[in-house]
């Protein structure tokens, strides 16, 4: 395959077609049983409908049953339930709820590692548009925001208002969809920033301006205010074609699989391609040493580490994270995964799609192991069901922490877990802080809730206690509550419902209603409830 700088401005829709009409011969197979299910499922539908929808129980039954084929399967599921469903429009309390769009991005972008620079031109594909305007967000938590040179329409320059946080495009008339030719430069900043380089390695994370998200009014939200601590990000799934050329001494590990690749002199031109993840990421180093293990669910995992340290120590945390998330959730929904180690005094852990990133002075933690496994559990919550982060990060964050739990259970045994389950549920009694590297100082919280917007916290110790901490003796009292069975049947149907998508509380809540809907009353009082007041009803029997 070779379409290497074969770049025009109908370039996405090529590729989008590309994508559709010339499948590898094995695919075929794969589309004939898409037409069958599609064709199974609209007959069936029409006359009968489960409890629980039929999309949940499909996915249920084809994950359970079609286990070496079950990544493809759900894959395929989910592209014929894609759609938004009109339970997306339904707004939770206090939260303006987006409409998600489904974006294609065709990029060709330069590292020139000596100007600290990514120089890019973008084709961005936005199917579903029905506006006059178009926003795109710059995520940046510095001062040197991605400079956008030219927006194209048509071939003709369009006018655009720029600030260090978003631009906005006018079209010349209000369009249903549209293809927009960007060019742009990214600097890269030096130093351990959570996109960046330090010691030749390179975080390359939200480079490239990315779609606004809509809210329910159709209007372009705005993007969230970085607070200097967790993720301020907004965003839909889209599609990626990323073509990348940079020294050919590095390794790259990235949020999809290669496609080809091209050494000329001292540069290496990459393709990458992936569909429906939450955006494109790399990191990249001539010192990686690099390692793979295969999943339990046949998913290749890549792990990257500086020196051979702590190879095996970290291949056993891999290996017990995995096993424990697949059996309890469910496969990991993407074809790859990496787990990579940056240098000490980078940021701590961090998520990307398809991607771990730990930095090296977390071994000196005694916290550290602990990191990973949440990382790791990002896969789950996160890569594969997304959600919209500064809207609802206990969503993902919560989920991540609680996993990390369910790490210690499968590797060390139950005691272990009550161990942890006991003090953690103390910290949270007592108000006391949770936070990466140590935790157990003495904090007021007393109005904060879980389900509340990343902007609305008063601060980063109000936010991992409400967000990390609450959430996980949230889950941990509602194992305790439903039991076991019923308690990883909701969060399997939630997960299996929601791979591929972005989520909500909706969503979630849905999920419990159809295994347990006795217990919503109680999630929803973990979520809603004043801090200082829930203490008092969930210490008072
Ligand atoms: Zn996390």
């Amino acid at each position: 395959v070779e379409h290497v700088g074969e770049r025009g401005e109908h370039s996405v829709a090529k590729s989008y077609q590309r994508k559709h009409l010339s499948r590898h011969p094995w695919k075929w197979f794969g589309y004939q049983l898409t037409v069958t299910l599609v064709a199974t499922t609209l007959i069936v539908t029409s006359v009968y409908t489960p409890p629980g929808g039929w999309t949940g129980l499909l996915q249920k039954v084809i994950a359970k049953t079609l286990v070496p084929i079950q990544n493809e399967s759900i894959r395929m599921l989910h592209r014929l339930t894609n759609k938004p469903m009109s339970k997306q429009l339904t707004t939770a309390t206090g939260i303006q709820q987006p409409l998600p769009q489904r974006p294609s991005y065709s990029i060709q972008a330069r590292l020139d590692t000596a100007s600290h620079t990514i120089h890019s031109e973008a084709d961005i594909w936005i199917p579903n548009l029905h506006d006059t305007h178009v926003r795109f967000y710059l995520f940046t938590e510095n001062d040197h925001p991605i400079q956008v040179k030219s927006v194209t329409f048509h071939s003709k320059n369009v006018p655009f208002s720029s600030s260090p946080q978003m631009i906005d495009v006018q079209l010349p008339s209000r369009v249903d969809q549209a293809i927009l030719h960007l060019v742009f430069d990214t600097p890269i900043l030096q130093g351990g920033y959570r996109y960046g380089e330090k010691d030749n390695v390179w975080t390359i994370g939200y480079w490239y301006p990315i779609l606004g998200v809509h809210n329910t009014n159709g209007n372009w939200s705005n993007p969230p205010q970085p607070q200097g601590y967790g993720d301020p990000f907004l965003e839909d799934n889209g599609d990626y074609d990323i073509t990348w050329t940079a020294p050919a001494s590095f390794h790259w590990y990235t949020t999809g699989p290669l496609l080809v690749s091209k050494t000329k002199g001292t540069e290496t031109t990459y393709e990458w391609k992936i569909e429906n993840v939450r955006n494109f990421a790399l990191v990249g180093s001539p010192r990686f040493h690099d390692h793979s293990l295969r999943m339990q669910s046949g998913t290749i995992l890549h792990y990257a580490t500086l020196d051979d340290t702590h190879d095996n120590q970290l291949a056993t945390i891999i290996k017990q994270a995995t096993d424990t998330y697949t059996e309890r959730f469910g496969s990991y929904y993407y074809p790859e995964f990496s787990v990579v180690e940056t240098p000490a005094h980078t940021v701590f852990a961090q998520e990307y799609p398809g991607i771990a990133l730990f930095s090296a002075d977390i071994w000196s933690w005694t916290s550290g192991e602990h990191w990973i496994a949440h990382e790791i559990a990002h896969g789950w919550w996160y890569h594969s069901v997304g959600d919209y982060e500064s809207q609802t990060e206990w969503l993902d964050e919560g989920l991540a922490e609680y996993s990390s739990l369910l790490y210690i259970e499968h590797r060390y045994g139950i005691q272990a877990y009550l161990q942890e389950a006991k003090r953690l549920r103390d910290l949270w009694k007592n108000q006391q802080s949770y936070t990466p590297n140590g935790s157990g100082t003495a904090i007021p919280v007393g109005d904060e809730k879980v389900d509340q917007p990343y902007t609305s916290f008063q601060n980063q110790l109000q936010y991992y206690y409400a967000t990390y901490l609450r959430t996980t003796v949230m889950y941990l009292d509602l194992r305790d509550q439903m039991g076991d069975k019923l308690f990883f049947d909701w969060l399997q149907q939630y997960y299996l419902k929601n791979a591929g998508k972005v989520a909500t509380r909706t969503d979630l809540t849905n999920a419990l209603q159809d295994v347990g809907r006795q217990f919503l009353p109680r999630l929803n009082q973990w979520l809603d409830t004043p801090n200082a007041k829930l203490i008092q009803e969930m210490t008072a029997h």
